[in-house]
């Protein structure tokens, strides 16, 4: 056997031994009375070793390119990343002895760039959100290293069927529930990675399980998803970190989903103070954006009369918003002014008023 061959059994050996050390992530209860009969569950993703679900995301892509062939020993690992997948990255490159570089739009909070350097990784920020990707492929062909891509690999990565998926780990955990096989999963779109895992699984279960998709403000996956355009861009970025892309992203699969919500930033933000607040700590704001989408489909089984069960997901740690969306003066400066949508969103949560203002929303009547 060639060198680079033996490098590579070594290399997924020390990624499976890494994976039989961990432990899975919880499901948490999260009681609404505001939609009585109905279960929501979290999934709490943020207890992962490395912070977020993007660990998931980072082991199927090492795999991948392992697998494929498309690393090399000593030859830099390189991603485009908001920053909870760098995270996750830098955490497999050094376990693998590779350098790493993470391509961050410059508005990256200060947290994450020191969760990327303390895993041994280096952010290179770029200033325009739009040029990670192709800051990325220049880097990788004057470094002669390998760029991940996470946007275009995410869905092909993750073994949809079983390997102890995010939906495989969901399922098992709700078996001893009143209602074990939920009426709605809830997510919304960085990658769509996470989405297309679930969508699939659920067929390939042959679960009655619908998927709602809730999307960023700032973000063209609603968009496209009800006009059936993937060539719709933006040229800024997202407000909540992780989800909202300003292209359509090749992970984001469409034909999965089974209804769509665009939800205001300010309202994932008064979400996520909510969250944080019933949970006794904080979460990430798109575990925010992903509760509203859960109250939304809560309410429209309530309209249709159904009982059961709902997953959704708290994505990331709120530690790494310390000095941003949990700090006073930056949500000031930026305009916000939560208190009266976090009193509302209490309202609907445990008293069944309805949300705040009309959300932009299909399949969900
Ligand atoms: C990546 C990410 C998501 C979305 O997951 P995808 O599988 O990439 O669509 C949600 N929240 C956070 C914090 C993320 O980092």
């Amino acid at each position: 056997m060639n060198t680079t061959r033996q490098w590579v059994r070594e290399a997924v050996r020390i990624i499976e031994a890494d994976f039989q050390r961990s432990a899975d992530t919880h499901l948490i209860p999260l009681p609404l009375a505001g939609v009585p009969g109905i279960e929501l569950y979290l999934k709490d993703e943020s207890s992962h070793p490395t912070g977020s679900l993007k660990r998931r995301l980072a082991r199927s892509l090492f795999l991948y390119a392992l697998c494929n062939g498309w690393l090399k020993p000593g030859a830099p690992v390189i991603e485009a990343s908001s920053g909870s997948t760098a995270i996750s990255e830098a955490y497999f490159a050094r376990l693998l002895n590779l350098p790493f570089i993470a391509v961050v739009p410059a508005s990256t909070s200060p947290e994450k760039i020191a969760q990327i350097a303390f895993y041994g990784g280096q952010a290179h920020l770029v200033q325009d959100p739009t040029q990670i990707y192709a800051e990325s492929e220049r880097l990788a062909r004057e470094t002669g290293g390998h760029y991940l891509d996470q946007f275009t690999y995410a869905e092909r990565a993750t073994d949809w069927r079983a390997n102890n998926n995010i939906a495989e780990s969901i399922f098992q955990q709700l078996r001893f529930e009143r209602h074990p096989v939920p009426a709605w999963l809830i997510s919304s779109p960085g990658t769509g990675g996470t989405l297309a895992t679930l969508g699939r699984y659920v067929r390939y279960r042959q679960h009655d399980t619908r998927v709602l998709c809730a999307d960023a403000e700032r973000s063209v996956f609603f968009d496209s998803y009800v006009s059936g355009d993937r060539g719709l861009t933006l040229d800024y970025g997202s407000g909540i970190e992780g989800i909202g892309r300003p292209r359509v992203e090749a992970s984001f699969v469409p034909e999965v989903i089974d209804a769509m919500v665009k939800v205001p930033d300010a309202l994932s933000l008064a979400a996520m103070h909510y969250l944080a607040r019933r949970l006794g700590r904080r979460v990430g704001a798109s575990s925010g954006t992903n509760l509203i989408g859960a109250i939304l489909a809560g309410r429209c089984m309530l309209r249709r009369g159904e009982r059961g069960s709902m997953v959704s997901l708290l994505c990331d740690s709120g530690e790494r918003y310390a000095t941003s969306y949990y700090d006073a003066g930056w949500l000031s400066a930026q305009g916000y002014a939560l208190q009266p949508l976090i009193d509302a969103i209490e309202a609907c949560a445990e008293h069944g008023a309805p949300l705040p203002g009309e959300l932009p929303q299909v399949g969900l009547d």
